[in-house]
């Protein structure tokens, strides 16, 4: 893993130019013709922008070529690239763009406008949701509007940049433990979204040990890439691990359940990595027994807990292997996962991956937990970021003596499987209890009319905090509050039953589908006051 990240993607190109790399709405771009446009926009930012080795370029751009593009072309200048959320609003971008100190910003024309008022760049430089590929964004965004004309002279087109010559490009020193490869930035389910710095290094180790502990060895795949790209899942698991293995991706631009089950039946992937809203999302749909899903061999879920039951359903569906795993922003994110091939615990994330250490801590005197013992997690390995960007002090509470506090609450079992409980933020404590929210979850979800579920601890004044239960109920099945309080009576001690449930339409999420229980339980508490 001591090279530059963007390695193994050129030596697969040097292998086979012919193959293809990217499927973007339709539209194919091989190995070869994709390091050559990423060379030539590389030498674009040197010669026209004059991007040097440590400078940050902001790309706020859904999952397509161009933002592949992009992303590696500042690799090879040693400029680092800053992903954004496409579905942020002007001011989360004016606070990414200050807080990374990016000095241009690359974007599609239908974000133009809020990318425009959230300033703070030298320069602009867009793409077309009709350009280069001819893809119809503005369908998948569900946009009304057409996109906006963008004068030329306050942007420049992305195409344009494309006409410099490849063999303009300087391509920077790297050196791979020191040198960050991008700044991602942190989901922010817990609170401020914090810069995290993976350096070469990490990403580089991180695909290695991905690859290693699926035992893919020259296997061939084609990865169905819909988890996006600012997310460091979407970004090391997908897109960086298919291209540093030769695979063809399917870069899906917007998560949609039907359009989904069409690109799985048309491209035939292999491989699909994704995160439980997506597999909920895909199952529910009226439609699923129409299509051959069966080309799917190896699903790989992370970033949220997956309801068990919904694990074996995917599986009788598709016939394919879910292996759950885990992983944060700051470990590039994959720590654990089940294996492939051994013995796959439902409920559990798995094994820690080849040089990676584990240890579980006493939440109030950090001494560690013989195996049972339920403690916060520590990680130390080669994918465990630099740091957070800006943020010595951040950094410092997370990282001690090269060990991450991951600020997660598990369990080891005595062959070293790990089970998540929660999250330290999340714990409810009420009457002195400590209570796992997502133990609750797990209860609500096996009822039969509950589609999605999440727990939160409410203000009371006797306990100080109590559970209240938010449901949403599947198309047509019906339920009261009494009879989700009475199932959950006969399956959970009193102490952490739910008080009272509250039917939703839907359940805040972020951008990668997380139920965000902290916004539930501030406008819970916002309503008590
Ligand atoms: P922020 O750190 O800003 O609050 P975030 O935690 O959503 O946002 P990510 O790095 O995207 O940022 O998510 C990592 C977290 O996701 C882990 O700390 C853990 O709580 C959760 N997680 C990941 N995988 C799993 C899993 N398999 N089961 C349960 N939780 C998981």
């Amino acid at each position: 893993p001591e090279v530059p990240f963007y390695q193994a993607l050129f030596e697969q190109a040097a292998k086979h130019p012919e193959r293809t790399a990217l499927i973007f709405m339709g539209k194919r771009v091989s190995y070869g013709e994709l390091v050559d446009l990423i060379d030539r926009f590389g030498a674009a930012l040197q010669r026209r922008y004059g991007i040097q080795k440590g400078d940050r370029v902001g790309i706020i751009l859904p999952n397509s070529p161009q933002n592949v593009i992009a992303t590696v072309a500042c690799q090879r200048i040693g400029a680092i690239p800053v992903q954004f959320n496409p579905l942020y609003v002007a001011r989360e971008i004016a606070y990414q763009v200050k807080d990374s100190g990016c000095r241009i910003m690359i974007t599609l024309d239908l974000f133009w406008q809020k990318v425009r008022e959230a300033g703070g760049v030298e320069a602009y430089i867009w793409t077309g949701a009709q350009d280069y590929l001819n893809f119809p964004l503005n369908i998948l965004y569900r946009l009304k509007a057409k996109p906006p004309r963008i004068p030329p002279s306050e942007a420049t087109h992305f195409m344009e940049l494309l006409r410099e010559s490849p063999q303009g490009i300087q391509i920077a020193p790297v050196n791979p433990r020191e040198d960050v490869a991008v700044l991602l930035y942190t989901g922010g389910t817990t609170g401020v979204s914090k810069g995290v710095m993976l350096t070469h290094f990490n990403l580089t180790s991180n695909v290695t040990q991905i690859r290693e502990w699926l035992q893919i060895g020259d296997e061939h795949h084609t990865t169905l890439a819909v988890l996006p790209m600012f997310h460091s899942y979407g970004f090391t698991a997908a897109v960086g691990m298919g291209l540093s293995c030769g695979f063809t991706l399917i870069l899906v631009p917007r998560f949609d359940p039907g359009d989904l089950l069409k690109t799985i039946a048309k491209y035939r992937p292999s491989v699909f990595p994704g995160v439980p809203t997506m597999y909920i999302g895909l199952l529910n749909h009226p439609d699923i027994h129409k299509y051959d899903l069966r080309s799917i061999k190896l699903c790989v879920t992370g970033a949220a807990a997956m309801p068990v039951d919904l694990l074996r359903r995917f599986e009788q569906v598709t016939g394919a292997t879910i292996m759950e795993g885990y992983g944060l922003t700051e470990t590039s994110p994959v720590t654990h996962a089940n294996p492939r091939f051994g013995k796959r615990i439902p409920g559990s994330v798995g094994l820690p991956y080849p040089g990676t250490d584990v240890r579980i801590v006493d939440l109030e005197t950090g001494e560690d937990l013989p195996p049972g013992g339920e403690g916060e997690i520590l990680i130390r390995g080669p994918q465990v970021m630099k740091g957070y960007w800006n943020r010595p002090e951040e950094t410092a509470e997370v990282l001690k003596d090269g060990w991450l506090y991951t600020g997660d609450i598990g369990r080891m079992d005595d062959e070293g499987y790990l089970y998540i409980v929660d999250r330290k933020k999340d714990m409810i404590i009420a009457g002195g209890f400590n209570i796992y929210p997502r133990e609750i979850d797990e209860v609500l979800y096996q009822h039969p009319a509950v589609l999605e579920a999440c727990a939160v601890g409410v203000p009371d004044a006797y306990r100080g905090e109590t559970v209240k239960a938010f449901v949403v109920l599947k198309p047509g099945a019906q339920a009261t509050e009494q009879e989700i309080l009475e199932f959950c009576r006969e399956r959970l001690a009193a102490y952490k039953r739910p008080r009272s449930v509250e039917f939703l339409p839907e359940l805040p999420k972020s951008t990668v589908g997380k139920v965000l229980r902290r916004v539930l339980a501030e406008q819970e508490r916002s309503k008590m006051e």
